[in-house]
């Protein structure tokens, strides 16, 4: 069953369950359509992999099961490091 991560893992800003503005790549990577669409440009910083818009799951299967409460860390990239 797919992840749904509480959050983007490059702004770190919330990410609702049922939002339509949620990207992820194929190991469950998440970002925000800003990110996905911005500075990653479709592609996913950890793995490479192609960002897709998630899927929304309807409110009756997420009283079911339920999105992940457990936020990812942000991964520190270089490009923050590297002078500008
Ligand atoms: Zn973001
Ligand atoms: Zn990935």
């Amino acid at each position: 069953m797919l992840a749904l991560r509480p959050n983007c893992e490059c702004c770190d800003r919330d990410i609702a369950p049922d939002s339509r503005d949620a990207f992820m790549c194929s190991f469950e990577c998440t970002y925000c359509r800003d990110c996905a669409e911005g500075e990653l440009a479709g592609t996913c910083p950890n793995c490479g992999g192609e960002l897709v818009r998630r899927p929304v799951r309807p409110a009756a299967a997420l009283l079911k099961f339920p999105s992940r409460t457990e936020r990812t860390p942000v991964k520190r990239r270089s490009v923050e490091t590297k002078p500008s």
